[in-house]
């Protein structure tokens, strides 16, 4: 190292869930470890109860980001708030540049860098995240029992996600703004026979309404412009996501068809030494959750661990007092 600068084991991108675990994992194999993010907590920051995580009973999205970083902090695991811009390789050293201008040198690294969950732009969205609105059915279905619902959206996830939405609301109205849904016909078919679902094709949601929770969901009938105010609990906006085929490209990543940074089951990228967790790479697609991104953590930790090993690159001489 010329500039005298650490040359870490490892080098976690994020501070998401896939992060905190692989940088739980990197830590627990004694790499010498950071972790530099963007968000402290990631889509954490944009849900409310969390109810899906095994052994952690209706916790909420803000104490499980304080049980993570205290759980890395334990491990005196150090937290950069930052941005990554790239990454460079020269010899066996990969070098981060960050926003802020600053520089970090690892052996490995592993990007668990999310992909951005689509928004609706509405007004209400940004206020009632967490409070009503959720981007994720599969993770909050369960937390809307006997209630009334819209999902809005038109392809697999969100048709899915009204599917199971309606075996525990007492009523899920489906909101498309096209006249058609691009989602599989097997769900098209299970909702229309459905007693508790409305679909409302060539419709768009235009507001969220509330005080403290969501209230009121007002949609626009597309072929007449007529607006409907709809009693909901709870809005589920399931439209995709952006996922970070620009960074990848750009620090030269394969990326699969649908953009997303390619990995194999072990989450080795197609840059030796580079691994890739959580959602932003092409891996069990259509089902994000925090228990998968952590799971992915944990292997991409491992494998950094073994790449090192192999390698012999590990510089960790410290031993477990
Ligand atoms: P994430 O989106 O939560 O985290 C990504 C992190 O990477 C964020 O901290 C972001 O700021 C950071 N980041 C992005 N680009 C960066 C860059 N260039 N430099 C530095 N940092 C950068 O993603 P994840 O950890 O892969 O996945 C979290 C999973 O948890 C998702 O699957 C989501 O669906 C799930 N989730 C579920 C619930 C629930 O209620 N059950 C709630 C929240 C999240």
């Amino acid at each position: 190292m010329s500039d005298g600068r650490e040359i870490y084991d490892t080098v976690v991108v994020g501070l998401g869930p896939a992060a905190y675990s692989a940088a739980l994992y990197s830590a627990r194999y004694v790499l010498r470890t950071i972790i530099i993010g963007e968000l402290p907590g990631g889509q954490l920051t944009e849900a409310g109860e969390v109810d899906d995580y095994p052994g952690l009973i209706d916790v909420q999205a803000q104490d499980m980001l304080r049980m993570f970083e205290e759980h890395i902090a334990r491990y005196k695991v150090p937290v950069v708030v930052d941005t990554v811009d790239s990454i460079t390789r020269s010899g066996e050293v990969y070098t981060l540049k960050t926003s802020s201008g600053s520089l970090y040198s690892a052996k490995s690294v592993i990007l668990a860098i999310g992909a951005k969950r689509r928004t609706l732009n509405v007004p209400g969205e940004k206020e009632f995240a967490g409070k009503g609105v959720s981007y994720c059915a599969v993770c909050d279905a369960p937390l809307y029992k006997n209630k009334t619902v819209v999902v809005v959206g038109g392809g697999d996830s969100a048709l899915e996600g009204a599917e199971l939405l309606s075996r525990y609301a007492a009523k899920v109205y489906v909101v498309h703004r096209r006249d058609e849904f691009r989602g599989q016909p097997f769900y098209q078919q299970s909702l229309k026979e459905k007693r508790n679902v409305t679909l409302l094709l060539s419709h768009a949601l235009r507001e969220i309404k509330g005080e403290r929770v969501v209230r009121e969901a007002i949609v626009e009938n597309l072929k007449n412009g007529e607006r409907t105010t709809l009693p909901v609990n709870g809005v589920f906006i399931e439209i995709g996501f952006n996922p970070p085929t620009d960074f990848a490209r750009k620090n030269g990543f394969e990326v699969s068809e649908d953009g997303y940074i390619k990995v194999d089951e072990w989450m080795n990228t197609s840059l030796e030494g580079v691994f890739a967790a959580g959602d932003c790479n092409s891996l069990w697609k259509g089902f994000s959750q925090i228990v998968t991104a952590a799971a992915q953590g944990a292997v991409a930790a491992r494998s950094a661990y073994n790449y090192l090993n192999e390698k012999k690159k590990s510089v960790s001489e410290i031993r477990v007092k």
